[in-house]
C-alpha cells in the first residue's frame, strides 16, 4: 500500500504498527524495535526521534533523515473563565493552523479535534468554512492534536469527537485510520465507544462507515426538521435529502448497534419553535437515537441569532412529549470563541486580544 508522505517523506506517526515493522525491517533492524518505536511516538508521546533512548543513535539518525515525524507546535492557548475550557491553536509543518478544544468532564477529559484546516461545506452559521477548504489532515495530524494537548494539560484524554473545524467524511480515509491508530492497544488505546464523529450528512460516507462496523458513535448535524429550511442552512441539503438521511441513520445503527445522534443548533426565529419541534419528532421518532440542541454561537458574519433559553426549552419539552431523548448541550468556552473555527479565523486576521488567563 501506498504510504502517506509530508514532503515527500512518509509520514512515521501515519503508519500502523504492520506497517512500522515493514519500515524497520528495511532498514535492517529487529522487528521488535517497531513496537518499541510505536510506543514511543503514540503512547509515550515524544516529539522527536532523539527522544526515543532505547534505540541506537545511528538508527535514530536514519530515520531522521526518512521521515516525517508530526509534532503540531502549540501558538496559542485560552482558557474559559466560566468552565474551565481550553481552546488551542496549533501550526502545523506547512504553517497552516488547526485549533482544538479540551473538556472536563464528570466522566473524563474530551478533546474536540479538526479533520480539515477549513471546510468546503458551507454552512452558513458556521465559521470553519467562510474561507473554504485548505487541505484534509493527515492522520497524525489528527491524532497529534490529541497527543499535544495530553503533554500540554498532563492529563489523560478519555474521550475524543470529531467535531471540530472540516467535515470528516470528506476527509475519509485518513478518517479511518486515524480511527484505528487511536483505539489500538500499542498506542492510546481509546475505546471505540468514547469516540464520536460528527457529519453533515454524507450519506455514501454513513453508509461506508456503518459498514466498517466500528462502535463509534455517528452524529449527525440536522439543524432543520424539513428539506426547504435544512437547504437554507446547510448546502449539503441540496444533495442528500432527509429521506436518505434517514435511511443512513437507520442502516448505522442496524450495522453497528450504536444510536445515532442528532445535532440541532437552534437559531431564532428560523428552526426553534414548536410547530418545528413536532416536525422534528416526526422526522426521527421512529429512529433509535438521542437529540443535542445546543443555542447557536453567533458569529459576527452572519446575523443568525440565538433561541432565547425560554424558546430552548420549549422544544426540548415538546421533544420529550413526543419521547425523543434530548440533552440541553452544555455551552462549554462560549468567552473563548468556542464555536467551531472561530479562533483561528481571529488569529489569521490578528484581531484577537488576549484573553489567556
Ligand atoms: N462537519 C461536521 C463536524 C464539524 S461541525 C459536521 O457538520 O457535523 C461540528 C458541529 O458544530 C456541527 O453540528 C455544526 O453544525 C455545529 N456548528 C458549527 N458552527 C456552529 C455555531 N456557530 N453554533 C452552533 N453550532 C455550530
Amino acid at each position: 500500500m501506498e504510504r502517506i508522505t509530508q514532503n515527500g517523506k512518509t509520514d512515521i506517526k501515519s503508519l500502523t504498527l504492520k506497517e512500522l515493522k515493514e519500515e524497520v525491517s528495511a532498514m535492517g533492524e529487529k522487528p521488535f524495535r517497531a513496537k518499541q518505536m510505536y510506543e514511543w511516538m503514540h503512547k509515550k508521546l515524544v516529539r522527536d526521534f532523539s527522544e526515543m533512548s532505547n534505540l541506537s543513535k545511528s538508527f535514530r539518525e536514519a530515520c531522521e533523515k526518512r521521515y516525517a515525524y508530526t509534532a503540531l507546535i502549540p501558538v496559542r492557548e485560552q482558557e474559559s473563565r466560566i468552565d474551565g475550557t481550553k481552546k488551542f491553536l496549533f501550526e502545523l509543518s506547512d504553517g497552516n493552523l488547526v485549533e482544538s478544544v479540551w473538556m472536563r468532564y464528570k466522566h473524563g477529559n474530551s478533546v474536540c479535534i479538526s479533520s480539515q484546516v477549513g471546510c468546503r461545506m458551507g454552512c452558513r452559521f458556521c465559521a470553519s468554512t467562510l474561507d473554504g477548504l485548505e487541505r484534509s489532515l493527515l492522520p497524525s495530524e489528527m491524532l497529534d492534536q490529541i497527543y499535544a494537548i495530553t503533554l500540554l494539560t498532563g492529563e489523560r484524554v478519555s474521550n475524543v469527537v470529531v467535531m471540530g473545524t472540516g467535515e470528516p467524511m470528506d476527509n475519509y480515509d485518513n478518517l479511518l485510520r486515524f480511527l484505528e491508530l487511536l483505539t489500538d492497544a500499542n498506542g492510546l488505546n481509546i475505546s471505540q465507544r468514547n469516540v464520536t464523529v460528527s457529519t453533515c450528512g454524507i450519506v455514501p460516507r454513513m453508509r461506508q462507515l456503518a459498514e466498517e462496523k466500528l462502535q463509534i458513535t455517528l452524529a449527525l448535524s440536522l439543524h432543520a426538521p424539513t428539506d426547504e429550511k435544512r437547504r437554507k442552512l446547510m448546502p449539503v441539503a441540496n444533495q442528500y435529502s432527509l429521506t436518505e438521511l434517514m435511511d443512513a441513520c437507520a442502516y448505522y445503527f442496524e450495522q453497528t448497534g450504536r444510536r445515532i445522534t442528532f445535532e440541532y443548533s437552534l437559531v431564532a426565529g428560523v428552526n426553534d419553535n414548536k410547530e418545528e419541534a413536532r416536525e422534528l419528532s416526526d422526522l426521527i421518532g421512529h429512529l433509535n437515537c438521542h437529540v443535542n440542541l445546543i443555542p447557536v454561537n453567533p458569529i459576527e458574519e452572519r446575523d443568525y441569532k440565538e433561541s432565547s433559553r425560554a424558546a430552548v426549552l420549549a422544544f426540548q419539552k415538546e421533544l420529550e412529549k413526543n419521547k425523543i431523548n434530548v440533552t440541553i448541550r452544555r455551552e462549554m468556552g462560549r468567552d473563548i470563541d468556542g464555536a467551531c473555527g472561530q479562533l483561528r479565523r481571529r488569529h489569521t486576521k490578528k484581531t484577537v486580544e488576549d484573553l489567556t488567563c
